[in-house]
Order: C-alpha cells, then sequence, then structure tokens
C-alpha cells in the first residue's frame, strides 16, 4: 500500500475510534472527574442522583489500575467496569472503603476480579447481604472479598505497580468501620464516604461528635491536597470545612427538630444547592425510630 493510503487509513481509524469513545461517553450516565497526575490519573466515576451520586474511584498507576468502591446498582457498577476496560490496563485491586450497601452491591459486576477490604468490613457485608440487601445477581457478594493482609495492615502501607498506597482503620464516623486510602505521592486522600461533597449526608449511625473529630483531624494533617469523596466530585481542602459545617448544623437541627420532617425542611433550607436528599430520608427512621 502506498505511504499516502496508509497514513489515509490510519487517521480514518483515529477518527473512528474517537468516535466511538465519545458515543460511549455520550451514552454513560454517570460524570468522570479526571485528574492527571505524574505516576497516576485519577477517573473519578460518579453515579447520577438514582444511583446517589455514589463514586467509584478509578486510580490508573503505570501498568495497572485500582478501584475503590462498587457502586450501588448493577447498570452503574457496569458503567464504571466499562470505563476500565476502556483504559486497557489490568485490574490489581478492587478495594471496598465500608460495608454501606452504596458501596458494594453492585460487587457482582466484578465478579473474578481481586477484591479487597478489613476484616470488620467483610464480616459487616456477610451480615447485611444475609439479610436481603445484596441484589439477586449476588446472594453474597462478600464470599468473594479477600481481606487485605496482617502485613499490610500493621505497615499500613503498599507499593502497587510502583505507586505507595497508606491504609487506615477508621471506626464510629459515617459507618461503624471505614478504610481510609492515601496516595502520598500525589496528595490524595481517598476519603470515600468520611467526606460527601455538595450532597447530604447519611446520617444513620449517629456518631456525629465523633464524625466531626475524624474529620477534624484529617484536615489538621494538612498532608492531602485533594479529597477523593464517596458521594460528589472530588474536592480541594475546602472540603473539608463543609463537612465540619454541615455535620455541626445536623448535630444541632437532630436536638432541635421535634421529628424528621422538620430535620429534613431545616437541611434543605440550609443547603438548597446540595443534593441527594434521598439520603436525608433514608438516615431519618434511624434518627427518629418508629416508638414501638
Ligand atoms: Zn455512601
Amino acid at each position: 500500500m502506498r505511504p499516502d493510503r496508509l497514513s489515509s487509513l490510519f487517521v480514518s481509524v483515529v477518527l473512528a475510534l474517537i468516535y466511538f469513545q465519545c458515543a460511549d461517553a455520550a451514552d454513560m450516565k454517570g460524570t468522570v472527574t479526571v485528574l492527571k497526575y505524574e505516576k497516576v490519573t485519577v477517573h473519578s466515576y460518579m453515579a447520577p442522583a438514582d444511583g446517589l451520586f455514589v463514586t467509584s474511584q478509578i486510580l490508573e498507576t503505570p501498568n495497572q489500575i485500582v478501584i475503590v468502591d462498587a457502586q450501588y446498582t448493577r447498570p452503574y457498577a457496569m458503567e464504571v467496569l466499562d470505563y476500565v476496560r476502556g483504559l486497557n490496563k489490568s485490574v490489581s485491586r478492587i478495594y471496598v472503603s465500608h460495608s454501606h450497601p452504596d458501596h458494594w452491591n453492585g460487587l457482582s459486576a466484578f465478579a473474578g476480579y481481586p477484591i479487597y477490604t478489613l476484616p470488620e468490613i467483610k464480616a459487616e457485608i456477610s451480615a447485611r447481604a444475609g439479610r436481603g440487601q445484596a441484589d439477586s445477581a449476588a446472594a453474597n457478594p462478600a464470599a468473594d472479598v479477600r481481606e487485605i493482609s496482617a502485613d499490610v495492615l500493621s505497615s499500613g502501607k503498599e507499593v502497587i505497580d510502583g505507586v505507595r498506597f497508606e491504609f487506615e482503620k477508621v471506626s464510629a464516623a459515617e459507618g461503624s468501620v471505614h478504610l481510609l486510602i492515601r496516595l502520598p505521592e500525589i496528595s490524595t486522600l481517598v476519603a470515600q464516604d468520611l467526606v460527601y461533597n455538595n450532597v447530604h449526608l447519611y446520617a444513620g449511625q449517629n456518631e456525629f461528635d465523633h464524625w466531626l473529630s475524624v474529620v477534624s483531624e484529617l484536615k489538621s494533617r494538612n498532608s492531602d491536597a485533594t479529597i477523593l469523596t464517596g458521594h460528589g466530585k472530588p474536592v480541594d481542602r475546602s472540603g473539608y470545612d463543609r463537612m465540619i459545617a454541615y455535620l455541626e448544623d445536623l448535630r444541632q437541627f437532630r436536638v432541635t427538630s421535634k421529628n424528621g420532617e422538620e430535620l429534613k425542611q431545616k437541611l434543605l433550607e440550609k443547603y438548597p444547592a446540595y443534593n441527594g436528599s434521598r439520603l436525608i430520608d433514608i438516615s431519618l427512621p434511624r434518627l427518629y425510630p418508629p416508638a414501638k
């Protein structure tokens, strides 16, 4: 084939690929925020409203992919998986940050991949799945989840594909146990549900004081410029201040509201631009249990 014919064929193939990627992106219901660093590219996937704005963090290292959290519904988990396949690198780990179903109910989409979490979180997922909270495609997705090794937990760090990951356990905040992940080389904290961004909180754990102290402590470390949140887009350090303000309001409104509806109204009035009011609805039965 003549060189000019060859180059026009090459251009056609490239244009076809670009079109395919655009078409794919247009079909996607979630949104992806991409943050590029020298050794790592962060692709933060956020589900739309019916997926509770839950995020999956896709951390692209030089040769591999690490994913944090598996989405609430299978269709959005499949969107994450399709996006990851488009990056054309092998998935070395999927971490589950805590036991709330919006972060693992979609695990069935990732069957066959290496899934890891803390032993306490694995036990909680098994218990929740046993109560029928998993989707029908996976009666107990925790059965395939591996526990992060004692070695990694005691040292708190692991090098994956040349990138340093740090791990920490945090108790009694948004949920009962959280896996916190840091990537110190890119000053990034994978906070997941310890920090939300522009989304109402799930408050059913009712641990406002301790959650506040956790966020204040994370802020005081002065170590992370970027926070990857569990609901909402990535945020800079101002995200800590907005979380603290919201948690303080929530703690006060919980005491000063006579019922859940009043608490919800106060939150909607104070934070009119926030998404995810359904998360307040889900919290209320636990904050104001019906009288027996
Ligand atoms: Zn969540």
